[in-house]
């Protein structure tokens, strides 16, 4: 290779004069692609021979880029006088901030340790296992604090920290695993274990399904006494076998709970065909594709029975059709699908929407998929209020009225308005009717009174619970784990302690 000055001519050609070699070159009127480049001026080329043996010429990368060397830019200064090295600020420095944190613990009662005298309080077995599960810590490092208190002479005597190593043991009787299916086989028993009175009418069953994994989570009615996990499978396919055999597995008949899932699951429990179905309501035959009767007929014929082989029933229910919930939590992320999808995409409030969440990726925020919190904030955001406009901004504001006053904690007494003023702002929206509009359109009767009181938000904290603590084991979801799980959620002192776990799972709500 060899590299030569040359000159652009008029005619977009290179005279190439190459010395000492080649004498193919010398002389000749060489074509190349840079035409662009102005004439007379001196470029440097390298010209090589092809396998062919015919002159190539190409232009060297580097001439093509120039640094400027820019004044303003910053670089790296050596300490000295004029640059100290900064020093860390002083413990002291701090002292507003610690005083004001200080405050803000004192002033949550619950937390507040009555003191009676100066002396150190020792600590107890039962306080300690109870400090234990509010810092969440694993058996390693419960074991750790353990023996740090025990070295300072903290603890009572006779408190034991080697059993945080052993800490789920006694749970363990309670669970079984077949196959990857880890579940509770005595449930009035661990319930015992774990102080808690167990009447089955005060607990609804939520099962929870995505294509990596299946729950089966006990929740409280009145939301005071903590989520129990009775099931859980890693790779157990959403289907109406693996439903069955769950159900069976934690003895469904005998306790026969009400259910709430997401509607995909209430359809697997119903035996109901899955994917864009004609007949895809378990209460009527609401036809899901005669979209030119939706929002405008209310009443359809009533479903007599699930048969299978009829009206897109495909098995036997596994549960009865009375006993489901609708869980309002889902029907409310339904309602925020349908929305953002109708959206108009180059509308400054879905820019809004798509900057606010830009961690989201840009599918979930095109499809509308949002959680639980998200909504909530967006629903304080007067920012997203002002770029809202027109027909947008009815349906949003309706959307917000039915989520406070229908869906939420309280049930208006003008309810049924909120819903019918939903329902006429997405239909000019231009919303498609989904299965979730049209429970609000003809089933509002099947919504529970009250659907703050039994709102799937307390699985959905469930969630992020299981989640951590999925972390800490990686993955390995066994007997061990799952009786280690409940060991966190048993107290010592049942009354006061779930009290303060309600309280401090409302603040963390309202802080969200
Ligand atoms: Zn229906």
């Amino acid at each position: 290779m060899k590299t030569v000055e040359c000159k652009a001519t008029a005619s977009a050609g290179i005279d190439v004069d190459v010395t000492g070699g080649w004498s193919a070159v010398t002389g000749g009127l060489v074509r190349c692609s840079w035409r662009l480049q102005p004439p007379d001026q001196l470029l440097s080329v390298h010209v090589i021979r092809n396998e062919k043996q015919n002159i190539v010429l190409y232009r060297p990368r580097e001439s093509a880029i120039v640094y400027p060397n820019v004044s303003a830019a910053s670089r790296p200064l050596p300490h000295g006088d004029l640059h100290p090295i900064p020093k860390p600020p002083k413990i002291n420095d701090n002292k507003d901030e610690i005083t004001s944190t200080a405050l803000s613990i004192s002033s949550m009662s619950e937390y507040e340790v009555p003191t009676t005298s100066s002396q150190p309080h020792m600590i107890t077995q039962a306080e300690l296992n109870d400090l234990v599960r509010d810092l969440e810590l694993p058996k390693n490092k419960a074991e750790l604090l353990g023996s740090r208190l025990q070295q300072w002479n903290l603890l009572e005597s006779g408190v034991a920290i080697t059993a945080f190593r052993t800490r789920q043991k006694e749970l363990i009787q309670y669970f079984e695993m077949v196959e990857s299916l880890v579940f509770c086989k005595d449930i009035s028993g661990l319930m015992g274990v774990l102080n808690i009175t167990y009447k089955q009418n005060e607990w609804r069953l939520f099962i929870d399904s995505s294509k990596l994994s299946l729950k089966a989570v006990l929740l409280h009615n009145r939301n005071i006494l903590p989520s129990i996990p009775i099931a859980h499978a890693v790779h157990m396919k959403e289907s109406y076998e693996n439903m069955k055999t769950l159900l069976l597995c934690i003895k469904y008949n005998e306790h026969q709970w009400q259910i709430c899932g997401d509607l995909k699951v209430v359809a697997l429990l119903l035996g109901l065909q899955l994917g864009y179905t004609k007949f895809c309501c378990f209460v009527c035959e609401w036809d899901s594709r005669n979209r030119k009767e939706h929002y405008t007929k209310k009443v359809w014929p009533q479903r007599q029975s699930l048969q299978p082989g009829q009206k897109n029933v495909q098995n036997s229910p596994l549960v009865n059709p009375q006993k489901v919930l609708l869980a309002p939590l889902h029907i409310k992320l339904g309602l925020m699908k349908n929305f953002v999808k109708a959206m108009n995409k180059s509308g400054a409030a879905f820019q809004y929407l798509r900057q606010k969440f830009s961690r989201l990726s840009e599918a979930k925020i095109k499809e509308g998929i949002f959680i639980g919190p998200q909504i909530r904030n967006l629903f304080n955001d007067v920012n997203f209020d002002s770029v809202l406009e027109g027909k947008e901004k009815q349906a949003w504001n309706a959307f917000r009225l039915v989520a406070r006053n229908f869906l939420g904690n309280k049930r208006s007494d003008n309810y049924a308005e909120f819903v019918e003023n939903i329902l006429s702002s997405y239909q000019k929206l231009g919303c498609n009717m989904s299965l979730k509009i049209h429970f609000l359109h003809s089933h509002l009767d099947f919504f529970p009174d009250n659907c703050g009181a039994l709102s799937d938000e307390h699985g959905e904290r469930f969630h992020q619970d299981i989640a951590n603590m999925e972390k800490r084991y990686q993955g390995k979801w066994n007997v061990p784990m799952l009786a280690d799980y409940c060991w966190t959620i048993y107290r010592d002192v049942p009354e006061a302690e779930y009290k303060r776990a309600a309280k401090k799972r409302r603040r963390n709500s309202a802080n969200e």
